[in-house]
């Protein structure tokens, strides 16, 4: 078995968005409260008892209050987070591993590229290293997550690349036509499976387009978490709330010829859900058209909170 636990699906931001009034966050601020989402992360688990958090996002501090599964269980310092593997080296990806200090031994997985990051940021040695272990992740390598005693879990991972583009803070705008710097590793996909009974699935939530190679990877898959930041791509310009396209912040949109429900149409995949959705974006909106054209094909946009079990 496998257990994933939606924590946050909303990208970076956030529902709503700390300084944001467009129509989404205005509804999430006020009359409905119940559209508010916390930034995107996911927690896997075999066991139930020990889970592994996928991305940490700065609203981590509160996703764990509002799940009760991560609470502290026994003993004065205690805590069911036994590691963080680790997609892409974002704010919205990185920021809430800070609220994972105070000495309790886990381990951070994650390709050098990420890793570099965390070097070279000296506010993350607050993660004292005799208690937290940084990983590197080879490319398309399985590894298996280890609780922090060492102990096997059955959980494996396979990380791969997918297209994706360096966060926005490390940009070289000197190389603004080869991807502002981007190399291989500072995106990943996720293939997580259970190796005692084979339960398994993909995470996709920072990936930029689907190619050939990546729908031939995920074809006929039991379930898919993949990036739903907007609905179009110039839905930012669009709204007055930003200059750049979805492109040029290295995502794909749902709809479209190119855009990610059609690319899915005919993989086969059981369970297809969106997560990393911008705040712009009007498929937030139960009801709207634009969440009745997604679940028609098939896909969904999960609460905070909402558990698959595999
Ligand atoms: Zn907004």
């Amino acid at each position: 078995m496998i257990h994933v636990i939606v924590l946050g699906s909303a990208a970076g931001g956030g529902l709503p968005q700390w300084n944001c009034n467009c129509a989404n966050c205005r509804a999430a601020w006020a009359e409905h409260p119940a559209l508010r989402a916390s930034q995107a992360s996911v927690a896997v688990s075999a066991d139930g008892d020990n889970w592994f958090l996928i991305n940490a996002a700065p609203d981590l501090r509160q996703q764990i209050i509002d799940n009760p599964r991560l609470h502290p269980k026994h003993g004065l310092r205690h805590s069911p987070i036994a590691g963080v593997v680790l997609t892409n080296g974002d704010v919205d990806a990185v920021a809430g591993l800070l609220h994972l200090r105070e000495t309790w031994p886990f381990t951070i997985y994650g390709h050098d590229r990420i890793l570099s990051v965390l070097r070279e940021n000296s506010i993350f040695n607050v993660l004292d290293p005799a208690f937290v272990k940084r990983q590197p992740v080879e490319l398309e390598t399985a590894f298996e997550l280890k609780l922090p005693d060492g102990e096997a879990t059955g959980i494996e991972v396979v990380a791969f690349p997918v297209p994706g583009k360096v966060p926005l803070y490390l940009e070289d705008m000197s190389a603004a036509d080869h991807g502002f710097g981007t190399e291989v590793g500072d995106t990943l996909g996720l293939h997580i499976r259970n190796r005692r009974n084979g339960a398994h699935f993909f995470y996709l939530a920072a990936c930029a387009d689907m190619t050939p190679a990546l729908k031939e990877r995920v074809a006929g898959a039991p379930l898919v978490f993949f990036d739903g930041t907007l609905w179009r791509d110039d839905e930012m310009i669009e709204a007055g709330l930003g200059t750049k396209t979805g492109k040029r912040m290295g995502h794909i949109s749902m709809s479209g010829d190119a855009g990610s429900i059609a690319a899915f149409r005919d993989l086969g995949v059981d369970r297809k859900v969106f997560l990393h959705i911008n705040n712009s974006n009007p498929a937030h909106i139960p009801g709207s058209p634009e969440r009745a054209t997604l679940e028609r094909a098939g896909w969904t946009v999960p609460a905070d909170g909402t558990e698959f079990v595999l």
